[in-house]
């Protein structure tokens, strides 16, 4: 089921990126486990995955620590609180859900201890709905400049959480707001390094952030199933 799902997903993704013109070496998938056991993830991971995206710490940590024989890239999708960040920081791959300085600061401090530069990007809310983590689109690029100045913490890129909705034309408009800041970033000039990574996309909006410029898709629902709970 689980690996049928993923060869799927994989051509789905494909032909969207094929239809947007653009290389489908150009867009990760990030196979998103929050919910589902290891037992999932192990199936996945036969089938090819080898990023997988979690919510919350507890349950990324107990994982992570299930699943260490394996090579997984984490990547951390939620949000995420200042006194969890040491739980992650040691092997984490890409913490994608910075929104504030403060987490911005732990971060650099925990990797300073660790002698490892951590990779995060910085999460928008784009559709201002106050349900939502993330940055204000107006002080993104701000919060930007103050994080590049924590030299232990290495910005690679924006996300963002499509509005919850089948009107395309609001995802669109979601997605080509972080596209427009992430431009206006690489070519302000204000940066050490260009921002590299767009992570927008989900099961349900992912062909129109891939027409967007997304580089890396969260995909749950789509590989594993509809989750029990309701998680953001
Ligand atoms: C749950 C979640 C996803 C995956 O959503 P699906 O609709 O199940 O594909 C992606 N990104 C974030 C931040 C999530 O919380």
């Amino acid at each position: 089921m689980i690996a049928e799902n993923i060869q799927n997903i994989g051509k789905k993704l494909e032909n969207a990126c094929l239809q947007a013109g653009r290389n489908p070496k150009e867009v990760q998938l990030i196979a998103v486990s929050k919910t589902f056991g290891v037992d999932s993830i192990s199936e996945a991971l036969d089938a090819g995955c080898v990023d997988f995206g979690e919510n919350y710490v507890q349950e990324l940590v107990r994982k992570k620590e299930l699943l260490k024989e394996r090579n997984i890239r984490w990547h951390f999708i939620g949000h995420l609180q200042t006194n969890k960040v040491k739980y992650i920081s040691e092997w984490v791959h890409l913490i994608h859900s910075v929104d504030s300085e403060s987490v911005a600061r732990e971060i650099h401090k925990r990797g300073e201890k660790l002698g490892r530069k951590i990779d995060v990007l910085i999460e928008v809310n784009t559709s201002r709905e106050s349900t939502k983590f993330g940055v204000e689109a107006e002080k993104a690029h701000d919060l930007m400049r103050n994080v590049t100045a924590y030299s232990y913490v290495n910005l690679r890129g924006l996300m963002t959480i499509g509005p919850f909705t089948d009107d395309a034309d609001q995802s669109r408009a979601a997605f080509r707001l972080l596209k427009s800041l992430f431009d206006e970033a690489n070519s302000g000039g204000s940066l050490h390094q260009p921002l590299t990574i767009l992570s927008m996309g989900m099961s349900h909006d992912y062909a129109i952030a891939i027409q967007e410029g997304s580089t890396m898709v969260r995909i749950g629902t789509a590989i594993f199933g509809a989750r029990s709970q309701h998680l953001n």
